[in-house]
């Protein structure tokens, strides 16, 4: 699907109306990705985030970018992988719905997600950008009003696990 791309590098410095956040569920900021958002945004972002109230596992809230190239930060909370029979995959793919509806009843047009819940909470890579991809591409088929996904990978293995899941759906037709 044309809609769809995946890119190489941090997501911090991306132009997009909105980049999503793999936050934690008290939304305070932290490690990883969540902390270099944090970082670039500058303290305005964590003082916005302390009013919102957390957020609970498999949702998102969002919140305006700051300092960032990017007009918005959606925080999704993603789940820790505790071996996948704790529900973790429909909670990630909850992630990705949830944050995809919040940029559409926002008006925007373009949204970059990092891997959720690759990093510390630790879900296998294959499985996450195959939940990924389908839950973008599923979400894309009923929706005309957003116009560019991307997917953006911090190192090699990740891109390629989402490349293979792109390829899939394209054989798939
Ligand atoms: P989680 O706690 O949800 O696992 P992490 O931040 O630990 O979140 O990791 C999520 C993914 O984000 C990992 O694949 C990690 O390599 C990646 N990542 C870390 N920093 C950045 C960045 N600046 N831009 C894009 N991706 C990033």
């Amino acid at each position: 699907m044309k809609r769809m791309e995946v890119v190489l590098g941090d997501i911090t410095k991306l132009e997009v109306d909105a980049i999503v956040n793999a936050a934690n569920s008290r939304l305070a900021g932290g490690s990883g990705v969540d902390g270099a958002i944090h970082q670039a945004a500058g303290p305005e972002l964590l003082a916005e985030c302390r009013t919102l109230g957390g957020c609970p596992t498999g949702a998102a809230k969002i919140t305006r970018g700051y300092r960032l190239p990017a007009k918005h930060v959606i925080h999704a909370v993603g789940p820790v992988w505790h071996g996948g029979n704790d529900n973790e995959p429909e909670l990630l793919a909850s992630c990705y719905r949830c944050s995809l509806q919040l940029a559409v009843q926002h008006g925007l047009k373009s949204i970059a997600f990092p891997a959720i819940s690759c990093g510390v909470y630790r879900f296998p890579i294959g499985q996450a950008a195959q939940i990924a991809v389908t839950e973008v591409a599923e979400f894309l088929k009923t929706d005309i009003s957003l116009e560019r996904v991307i997917f953006v990978c911090f190192d090699d293995m990740m891109q390629q696990a989402i490349t293979q899941a792109l390829d899939k759906l394209t054989d798939a037709g």
